[in-house]
């Protein structure tokens, strides 16, 4: 099974794609991640992409669709994939096409999830993650249950990414609206595309997916 997830930034793709690799035993493949993690690592992919995320752009399709290229290659990948943050531009999604097309497979669906604009920039600015295992948390929406700790692993450890700040937020709606939403007459287009309510509370919003997944 090959899914696209797609919304804007805040939409909760990565909360959304955890719960249903869990679940479901698919892996998660965010762009997103393997660019943080390059940049963190001072690789050659992380030195060219850092001012493209710091600015809120979108880095080249050459770089991404290169990694995502490798990436798919992988074991785990043999028994389908979810894709968080990929693709994020026409071109990227035609090359994805012909990525699966070689191994004679297709996306099988795309799901989006539709937020208002305005309720994107207060999720992402105070969104954070536990530092050890990925859980995702909120200033005000969605605390961990004893504060400063962990619910899923208990670590006392949180980390906030670089880009979720004001600024940096309002270039990555325009991006989106821009560069990104063109996708979705593209995938309609090709009868894929499933659209959910990504307003809706978190556990509404993976029932609604496993509707659309369920359906398959
Ligand atoms: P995300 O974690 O998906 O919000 O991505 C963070 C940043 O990484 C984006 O703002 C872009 O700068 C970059 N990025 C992630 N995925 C892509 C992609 N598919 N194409 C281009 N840039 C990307």
């Amino acid at each position: 099974m090959i899914i696209v997830l797609l919304g804007p930034p805040g939409a909760g793709k990565g909360t959304q794609a955890q719960r249903i690799m869990s679940s479901r035993g698919i892996v998660q493949l965010s762009t997103g991640d393997m660019l943080r993690a390059a940049v963190a690592n001072q690789t050659e992919v992380g030195r060219k992409a850092k001012e493209f995320m710091d600015a809120g752009k979108l880095v080249t399709d050459e770089i991404v669709i290169g990694i995502i290229a490798d990436r798919i290659e992988e074991e785990d990948c043999k028994n389908g994939f979810l894709l968080d943050g990929f693709p994020r531009t026409v071109a990227q999604a035609e090359a994805l096409d012909d990525l699966l097309e070689n191994k004679n497979l297709k996306v099988d669906a795309v799901i989006e999830m539709k937020v208002d604009d305005e309720a994107l920039v207060d999720r992402i600015t105070g969104r954070y993650t536990c530092a050890e295992c990925n859980a995702g948390y909120h200033d005000t929406n969605l605390k961990p249950r004893v504060a400063g700790v962990c619910d899923s692993c208990g670590s006392t450890n949180f980390k906030r990414r670089a880009d979720d700040n004001r600024e940096t937020v309002v270039s990555r709606l325009e991006t989106y609206h821009a560069q990104t939403a063109p996708l979705l007459p593209y995938y309609s287009g090709k009868g894929v595309l499933k659209t959910i309510d990504g307003m809706a509370d978190i556990d509404d919003v993976t029932t609604q997916i496993n509707e659309v997944l369920d359906a398959l």
